[in-house]
């Protein structure tokens, strides 16, 4: 099942929320900011032990934490890529971002996923075109994966909302 919702992800209760991440894993701005603030200081020494086991966290790919203070059990810190006019390979590493964290969820046992809109903020992913990537890959993950039972597209603005709608009806 997929809903979509005009909310802050940091207030869903779900197994699992997805963190529009940077590669260093360390915090940031927009979405990544909210979750570090909200969840307190044991997200960000989990990002620590991670960054040094295994160096920074590549585009595309995705960690898996603690969700601290949050409502939810888990963070998955996944980062978007920057958009720079789209021959670069950022609708496939977009795609990267939603099969991997789901993948993620699946391994720990995750059946409820809450996505961010990743990439849509500072940057820059055209939000139509996100939206529309956003939707494919998690539909087609679903089609194939019964362990996901919901999977909650949290929008922060109007106009994500809207375009995921429209995606989610041509589905
Ligand atoms: P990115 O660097 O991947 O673009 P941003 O955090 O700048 O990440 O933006 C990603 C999306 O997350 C944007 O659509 C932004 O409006 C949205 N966003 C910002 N804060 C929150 C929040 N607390 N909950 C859900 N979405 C948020």
């Amino acid at each position: 099942m997929i809903q979509v919702i005009k909310n802050d992800i940091t207030k869903i209760s779900v197994d699992a929320i997805v963190n529009a991440a940077n590669s260093s894993l360390m915090g940031g701005g927009g979405v990544d900011g909210a979750i570090h603030r909200a969840g307190g200081n044991a997200i960000l020494e989990d990002c620590r032990k991670i960054i040094a086991r295994q160096g920074s966290c590549k585009t595309g790919e995705a960690v898996i934490t603690t969700a601290g203070k949050l409502p939810a059990n888990y963070v998955i810190h996944t980062v978007g890529p920057v958009w720079n006019g789209g021959n670069k390979n950022e609708k496939e590493k977009l795609a990267d971002c939603y099969k991997n964290s789901l993948k993620l969820a699946v391994e720990n046992n995750c059946k409820s996923v809450a996505f961010p809109s990743i990439s849509t903020g500072v940057y820059r992913f055209p939000k139509d075109v996100a939206a529309q990537i956003a939707v494919k890959t998690v539909s087609e993950f679903l089609s194939k994966h019964n362990e996901i039972e919901k999977v909650i597209f949290v929008c922060f603005d109007d106009e994500n909302e809207i375009l995921i709608n429209k995606e989610l009806n041509k589905i």
